[in-house]
């Protein structure tokens, strides 16, 4: 076994000197591993970017888009 820190949460661990060696022992816990993935491979982004879509579809149905399009017309 060998100490190592978490490269997520920097907690200490003890990894087996196997996994050190093939370089898997990164991260105290399988959680810590996705979310570590997660930000480094941008779906965290991705999410963000569906939640601004809903804020968007939330808009159109409270008649947010029918304001717009009057808005469009009386300065075209
Ligand atoms: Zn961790």
């Amino acid at each position: 076994m060998a100490e190592r820190t978490c490269e997520n949460c920097s907690k200490p661990f003890t990894a087996r000197a196997a996994d050190v060696r093939r370089g898997w022992a990164r991260f105290c816990s399988k959680s810590c591993k996705a979310s570590h993935q997660e930000r480094s491979t941008g779906q965290h982004a991705a999410y963000l970017h569906r939640q601004a879509d809903r804020d968007f579809d939330a808009a159109q149905a409270d008649g947010g888009w029918d304001e717009h399009k009057m808005w469009s017309s009386r300065h075209d």
